[in-house]
């Protein structure tokens, strides 16, 4: 085994101040196929100091927009020219297919070059004011970013955390999955000859519960984004409040997937398929609540059920292959323990349900696409984020009660509508509490529109220019245009 790979602190690569390293596992063989130092507290305070001087000292937040931009625009191009590797290295460590793994490089070269753009955009207003003062606003960068993300998009969660801080002249101390750190570490590796200041990125290594708390408490960081589970994000949450730091939070959902008898079935099921099994169904924003009016449910629920059993479940690395592991065995256990849940609950297991054991996939961790029918809104399998290959089917039979059972949720991240009728799906979708939604399609991300979700889903939206504005403090400055005494006081 090789040498295990390292945090990245102030510019140089450092095993920390620990000993521990970790072994990383193949999810779709269960052999281990890297090891990784693990960082500790100490180290997330030596990359936060780190990441304070070169803020303070203001080597980033200092260098002209363009220049940053230049940077930002030469790591794409070196993103982009190690896409092939970077994508077998996401699917050897994460699992999922290597159609998945190009689309997340591409998207995250895309998300580069858009901050890139975005960075030497204007970004504050002038105001005319009751007085010979000339008001106006300018954007400034926060300073020290903490940045945490899960594991089902281990390159393109960073990205889309670090493309925009950067950007906007923010120093970053950057911590992946404890479980998919190595395309991070290959991007750093990308980043280090580009001519970043010393401290303005830095990645430490380790587990949420060390390196993550850490991060969040710590009195020196001024913004905390997080990506992850909504328990956890509370957590985080709590944890900022003692510096009272920005914080941006995008968080877990259970999404309606809505269809109504006018749609057409084909489409409308290609794409529920797509909703919940894509990316392993470990996607925040999955379709996982299938709605599905009454006069088709039958037919739609057996053409589903007939397009679920025939995707193609194996390692993603081989051709043909639709869709991979889970990300690990503890998960898997967890999925696995949900579909349980669903049988208790008297659900109706209509395929799916189990880990495949043939002999090419015993030793990974892959369960079967998994659709229960005969669900209600009081189970948990419709309740709680599963975070895996399982879809929940429920009926409804007009407009109010599909409006009605979608909302039904304390989640409130996305969700898509299958209708001819044009004007009933705007109406639907106003009503819909979510940040991210669909008419016709479900899924389709771009870096150039929000993403974030209401209620329990979130809090702030990544992405587009909301995500820049995310990382910028607003500066009000007023100019007096007629300088001379205020002459408040008479004495
Ligand atoms: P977790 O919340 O368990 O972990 C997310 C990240 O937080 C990991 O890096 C984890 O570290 C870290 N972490 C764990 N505990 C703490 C803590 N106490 N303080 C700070 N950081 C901590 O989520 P999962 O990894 O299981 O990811 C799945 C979740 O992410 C789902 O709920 C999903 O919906 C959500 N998600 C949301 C997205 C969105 O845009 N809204 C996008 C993608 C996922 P480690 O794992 O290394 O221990």
């Amino acid at each position: 085994m090789s040498e295990a790979k390292k945090m990245f602190i102030d510019g140089a690569w450092t095993t920390g101040t620990g000993t521990a390293t970790r072994d990383l596992v193949d999810p779709a063989t269960g052999f281990v196929n890297a090891t990784v130092v693990e960082g500790n507290a100490a180290d997330v305070d030596a990359a936060v100091a780190a990441a304070r001087r070169a803020f303070d000292a203001g080597p980033w937040r200092d260098t002209p927009a363009l220049a940053r931009a230049r940077i930002l625009l030469k790591l794409a191009d070196a993103l982009e020219a190690h896409a092939e590797e970077l994508g077998a290295l996401e699917t050897s460590n994460n699992g999922k297919p290597l159609r998945e793994t190009a689309y997340d490089v591409s998207d995250a070269v895309n998300c580069f070059r858009y901050y890139a753009g975005l960075a030497t955009k204007p970004t504050g207003q002038t105001y005319d004011v009751p007085d010979a003062m000339q008001a106006m606003t300018v954007r400034e960068p926060i300073g020290v970013c903490g940045q945490i993300v899960p594991w089902n998009y281990p390159l393109l969660m960073a990205v889309w955390k670090l493309a925009p801080a950067l950007a906007a002249g923010n120093t970053v101390v950057f911590k992946p999955a404890e479980a998919t750190p190595l395309s991070v570490i290959r991007l750093f590796e990308l980043l280090e000859p580009l001519g970043l200041p010393a401290g303005v990125a830095n990645l430490v290594l380790g587990a949420g519960e060390t390196v993550g708390s850490r991060l969040s408490e710590h009195p020196d960081v001024d913004k905390i984004a997080f990506t992850g589970g909504t328990d956890t994000g509370k957590a985080v949450m709590r944890a900022a409040a003692g510096n009272m730091k920005k914080i941006s939070l995008e968080l877990g959902g259970k999404s309606p997937c809505v269809v109504f008898e006018d749609a057409d079935l084909e489409t409308a099921v290609d794409w529920a398929l797509f909703a919940i099994f894509a990316n392993q169904g470990q996607v925040c924003s999955a379709g996982s609540r299938l709605l599905v009016q009454s006069s088709i449910h039958d037919r739609f629920v057996a053409r589903l059920v007939e397009r679920a059993q025939k995707i193609v479940v194996g390692p993603g690395n081989r051709d043909g292959v639709e869709m991979g592991p889970l990300i690990t065995e503890e998960h898997m256990r967890r999925v696995l323990g949900y579909i349980e849940i669903g049988k208790q609950e008297g659900a109706t297991l209509a395929c799916g349900g189990l880990k495949l054991t043939s002999p090419e996939l015993a030793g990974g961790w892959f369960v079967a696409p998994t659709v229960f029918t005969g669900c209600t809104p009081d189970m948990r399998i419709v309740r709680e984020e599963i975070f895996g290959p399982v879809l929940v089917v429920l009926p409804f039979s007009d407009e109010a009660e599909a409006i009605q059972l979608a909302n039904d949720s304390i989640f409130g991240l996305a969700g898509g509508v299958f209708t001819n009728d044009g004007a009933r799906a705007l109406r639907f979708i106003r009503k819909l509490r979510a940040g991210i939604t669909w008419i016709n399609a479900y899924h389709p991300t771009y870096n150039e529109a929000p993403w974030g979700g209401y209620k329990q889903s979130g809090i702030g939206r990544e992405l587009g220019t909301y995500g820049f504005e995310a990382y910028t403090e607003v500066k009000q400055i007023n100019i007096n245009l007629a300088p001379g005494p205020v002459g408040w006081f008479a004495n």
